[in-house]
């Protein structure tokens, strides 16, 4: 599978070969261009349920090392999510599974997937749903047209360029106490785009119904995370530098973005700062309460 490593940036061109889908319509992400937008006034704000975790609560946090596990789809981050989260708001209710980063590379620090009339952000994070009015788990909804819904929060980063962290094994798990997942996303709820998209991974189903942030994130810190991102297998004896792990925005074709907000409305973003006060360290267990705490 190491083609579909991100350090090879070339590896999303051979997914359709392997992946049809990934070559098909109503792919993700894409570039929001103002073109594309329809305000739509029946937009209701997204409600999430359930997402202030309690300390007590484990979460595993691992390194999914692009095992090709449906379940863990995308990301190279990736926290799995107690089924009580869902969202509201949409037509059907969504429950949390996971959720994961995208992000750029010391050479290329912009990693966030979406764009928003052209700007790519530091790095964008998604956390995912499936439509458990309809289906019974993650792997059932996977691939059905209804299936999903995903969060779609774009990060920046001030104070460096680099959104960055280090795995040492791409299939070790960690447990890390729970902690609201609410304060990953943007102060308003209520200003999203929203569009048909898929999986930005292979198998790319076209299964997606996408909720985009209007207003982005800021992390900020002391000491900024790390320098490098890694991913390597048990067996490997040297960590494979892993590097922009964000898939390039595909087309639009015929689709519109619906927005929930009228334009005008610019200047009231209201960033959200995450001061992330842990120094980067290279183990595992370091990093990620470096990332989360
Ligand atoms: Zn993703």
């Amino acid at each position: 599978s190491h083609w579909l490593s991100p350090a090879n940036n070339k590896g999303e061109h051979s997914w359709a070969k392997h992946y049809p889908y990934c070559g098909g319509a109503f792919q993700s992400p894409i570039n929001i261009k103002p073109e594309l937008l329809r305000f739509d006034p029946t937009l209701r704000p997204v409600e999430v349920q359930n997402y202030n975790l309690s300390p007590n609560e484990q979460l595993t946090l691992g390194n999914n090392g692009h095992s090709g596990d449906l379940l863990t789809y995308a990301g190279d981050l990736q926290i799995s999510l107690p089924s009580k989260m869902y969202i509201s708001g949409l037509p059907h209710r969504y429950t949390a599974a996971q959720l994961h980063f995208h992000w750029g590379s010391s050479g290329r620090p912009a990693g966030s997937e979406h764009m928003v009339n052209g700007r790519q952000y530091a790095a964008e994070m998604h956390v995912v749903h499936y439509n458990s009015d309809k289906y019974p788990n993650m792997s059932t909804a996977v691939d059905k047209s209804d299936g999903l819904a995903v969060l779609g929060v774009l990060i920046e980063v001030r104070l460096t360029n680099l959104f960055c962290l280090i795995f040492k094994l791409a299939d070790q798990r960690v447990q890390v106490p729970g902690f609201n997942i609410r304060a990953l996303l943007p102060a308003r709820l209520d200003e999203y785009y929203r569009y048909d998209g898929s999986l930005t991974t292979p198998p790319c189903y076209p299964s997606v119904l996408w909720t985009v942030f209007r207003n982005h994130v800021t992390i900020s810190g002391k000491q900024v995370l790390a320098t490098a991102l890694y991913s390597s297998h048990a067996q490997d004896s040297a960590p494979v530098p892993l590097n922009g792990n964000y898939r390039k925005p595909q087309l639009a074709d015929s689709r519109v973005v619906l927005v929930s907000f009228k334009e005008g409305k610019y200047g009231l973003q209201n960033e959200l700062a995450l001061l992330l006060e842990h120094e980067c360290k290279s183990h595992m267990n370091d990093m990620a309460m470096a990332a989360l705490l």
